[in-house]
């Protein structure tokens, strides 16, 4: 089969690249090895879909660490704004939350998803729609390097295209589609890819929790708490919010906006201390004052309580760490409160992170996202070595790297007029 353009992903990115050729008037042949694309799309709107962040572009651009000068070029055509606009170009208005995060008015991603898959088939303009090929998993070039190979239900198909857009995704929630399988195929053809790696994910504790702590408290959070991690070798992470505990150690969004840095020092280090500060907005002084508080005959569970305010898991998570000669000391305890050690020794498999990091290497790509080494074909989204924290950030940079892959084809294509 010949095909103008071929997109290889139907995430937000491989359909963002589709958007703008489709405008643009060219043929696109879209592959997905699942049955349905923006399986991953949906499912980020089940919790809240969280399609970008309203902060300022400066400060925007700084989330994506050392690959903020690489994300930044591709947001100046594609930023948060144009991400707004863009929904409610397919009739959904979004709203700005209280952090700041932007979503749907009705945080769903379905309804966002149904109206782009509509105007894709059947652009405005009256132009070719999309044509998409489910069940079609791509397994790689045959031995000329020319044609892609798709595995499907009718056997092995073969698809010749003047372009082709990969648009695969990282490698967590492989049952959602992604499962990274592409990263030896890109390496055999001189791609430089940095391996994936678990990003936005929970951590497994030093020692696991005690059975006592584990059958009480994993799944319960902890909420209006701070973690402070600093390292002679890392940026200090100091913030607050809330996590969860897991049947072995942490996850949840404030474990997730430590968890490159956090990544890096174990792959360092071995190991990473996070300090817990369980009364954030209580200063050190006001915590020793309230210990220190003579107890009478109380225990020291309801002391905690009456005094400061502490139950449940956060006292639990002393006991857990302290043991009991220190819970009843009280310079040890009021410290404890304030920054109690807990030490992380692994990240969780990347097929329960919320994202990847590395990917294909910028290095290995032109400004319009082309790989050097293969003229004609394009990577966007995911795939990419970057990373960011959760909060709009990780779509934005999908659909941003998406349209620029688009551009970078119609570019090409008509280069090669
Ligand atoms: C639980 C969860 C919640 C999330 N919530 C948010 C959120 O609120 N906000 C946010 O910004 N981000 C969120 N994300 C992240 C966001 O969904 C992803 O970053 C984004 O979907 C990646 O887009 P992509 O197009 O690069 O890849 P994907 O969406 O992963 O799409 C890749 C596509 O490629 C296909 N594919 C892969 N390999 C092959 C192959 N060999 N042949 C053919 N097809 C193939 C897959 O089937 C898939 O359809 C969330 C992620 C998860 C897991």
């Amino acid at each position: 089969m010949n095909s103008d353009v071929a997109i290889i992903g139907g995430g937000p990115a491989g359909l963002m690249a589709a958007e703008v050729l489709s405008a643009a008037g060219v043929p696109v042949n879209l592959y997905d090895a699942m049955p349905s694309v923006g399986r991953k799309f949906l499912l980020a709107g089940k919790g809240g879909m969280n399609l970008t962040h309203s902060e300022p572009a400066d400060r925007f651009a700084g989330r994506y660490g050392e690959r903020r000068q690489q994300i930044e070029a591709l947001l100046a055509d594609f930023g948060a704004a144009v991400v707004r606009a863009w929904a409610q170009g397919l009739g959904v208005e979004t709203f700005v939350g209280s952090s700041g995060r932007v979503f749907p008015t009705d945080m769903k991603a379905a309804p966002l998803l149904r109206a782009w898959l509509q105007r894709l088939r059947h652009p405005a303009g009256g132009g070719p729609g999309v044509r998409f090929h489910m069940r079609h998993r791509w397994l790689g070039w045959t031995d000329d390097g020319r044609t892609l190979r798709f595995e499907t239900p009718s056997g092995e198909q073969r698809v010749q295209a003047r372009a082709v857009v990969l648009a695969l995704g990282g490698g967590s929630w492989a049952r959602l589609g992604s499962n990274g399988a592409w990263v030896p195929l890109l390496a055999a053809r001189g791609v430089a890819v940095a391996p994936l790696l678990p990003a936005n994910c929970g951590f497994d504790v030093a020692g696991g929790w005690s059975e006592h702590f584990r059958s009480r408290f994993a799944g319960q959070p902890f909420k209006n708490v701070a973690i402070r991690f600093e390292t002679d070798a890392v940026p200090a992470f100091d913030r607050q919010g809330e996590f969860v505990a897991t049947q072995t150690g942490v996850e949840g969004s404030l474990v997730y906006a430590a968890s490159a840095l956090v990544r890096q020092q174990i792959v360092r280090a071995g190991e990473a201390t996070l300090l817990l500060d369980l009364l954030p907005a209580w200063t050190p002084e006001r915590v020793q004052r309230e210990v220190a508080h003579p107890r009478g005959s109380r225990s020291l569970s309801s002391h905690l309580k009456s005094r400061l305010g502490l139950d449940g898991i956060k006292t639990a998570a002393l006991y857990e760490r302290l043991g009991k000669d220190a819970m009843n000391d009280p310079v040890q305890l009021a410290a404890a409160i304030k920054a109690l050690p807990l030490t992380l020794v692994a990240a969780r498999p990347i097929d329960e992170a919320i994202s990847s990091a590395g990917g294909v290497l910028f290095e290995a790509l032109d400004s319009g996202l082309m790989c050097e080494q293969l003229p004609g074909v394009f990577c966007a989204g995911e795939m990419l070595d970057w990373e960011a924290p959760t909060g709009g950030y990780l779509l934005t940079s999908c659909l941003a790297s998406g349209h620029r892959a688009g551009q970078g084809v119609l570019d090409w294509l008509q280069r090669a007029k």
